[in-house]
């Protein structure tokens, strides 16, 4: 059976090695296998309906897909209709889509459990899982985004609080979904700057979406290390949505640390 990540750009994705190392864990391969589908947006709906009579079971949807994804779908899990996006596609036999949401579950199984309010920076299609998966969690949740209107939309959508300014120290958790902290040129000093961290303490929990090569730290890491506070990398969340679709797709038991073993190369 074949899966894959569909997405524009893909190259860069870490999935392909992580769900592959899982299929050769499990002596699946290689009659599972994972591939990158690099697909610009125009072509998403003809090669998504295309995909189940060319032998996929289901694919995994990044950026900037995520939306298309859900609408594509012939049915959809709350999570995925909640958070109004979709990551995961499997395909039935008769060539029906089932959309799931695994970075809502993923990010519960990252941090274990969900704290009591939470300060999401950033307001983009990775905003959308983790606030809903808070919000369902019963957490207090306020979103701050360099785009304020993106903030307040977004808010009255999931019903939660817009922030206008970014004071960390009021909740228990800050939980980075912005793209602030990718580019590795950039000092710790301006991407902490750039989402209003600068002179402030972390609190107990920070989680950054945001993943560099191998696992190398980013300016959140370093913050967050600088009060002692519990820190979640992005690839973490990563290899537990990851594993989250491979068990929906064959059923089986994902190994863990073989996907987070081949997420970190
Ligand atoms: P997106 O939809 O393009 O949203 C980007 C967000 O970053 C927006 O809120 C944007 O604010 C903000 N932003 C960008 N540059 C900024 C800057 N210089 N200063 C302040 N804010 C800035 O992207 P996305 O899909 O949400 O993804 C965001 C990040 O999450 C990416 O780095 C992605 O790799 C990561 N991610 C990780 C995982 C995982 O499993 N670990 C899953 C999904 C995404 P404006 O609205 O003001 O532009």
């Amino acid at each position: 059976m074949l899966t894959g990540v569909l997405g524009y750009p893909v190259a860069h994705s870490r999935s392909p090695a992580m769900q592959n190392a899982a299929f050769e864990a499990l002596g699946m391969a290689p009659d599972w296998r994972y591939l990158a589908l690099p697909v610009p947006g125009d072509l998403f709906d003809e090669t998504v309906r295309a995909l189940p009579g060319s032998g996929y079971r289901g694919a995994n949807v990044t950026i900037p897909h995520k939306l298309l994804a859900l609408a594509i779908a012939d049915d959809a899990s709350d999570a995925a209709r909640g958070a109004g996006a979709a990551n995961t596609l499997t395909f039935a036999g008769d060539g029906s889509i089932h959309a799931d949401n695994t970075d809502v579950g993923g990010l519960l199984d990252a941090i274990g459990e969900a704290p009591g309010s939470a300060l999401v920076l950033g307001a983009g299609g990775a905003a959308r899982a983790v606030i809903w998966t808070l919000r369902e969690a019963g957490a207090d949740v306020a979103i701050w985004n360099r785009t304020a209107e993106r903030a307040a939309a977004l808010a009255a959508e999931l019903d939660v609080r817009a922030a206008a300014t970014v004071e960390p120290e009021r909740f228990e958790a800050v939980i980075n979904t912005t793209s602030v902290g990718l580019v590795t040129t950039l000092s710790d000093e301006s991407a902490l700057a750039a989402l209003g961290l600068e002179d402030r303490a972390a609190p107990s929990l920070v989680v950054d979406l945001v993943y560099r090569g191998g696992g190398a730290p980013t300016p959140l890491q370093h913050w967050a290390n600088q009060a002692n506070a519990r820190f979640v990398d992005g690839l973490e969340v990563l290899v537990r949505q990851g594993a989250r679709s491979f068990e929906i797709w064959t059923g089986k038991e994902p190994p863990l640390d073989v996907m987070r073993e081949a997420a970190r190369v």
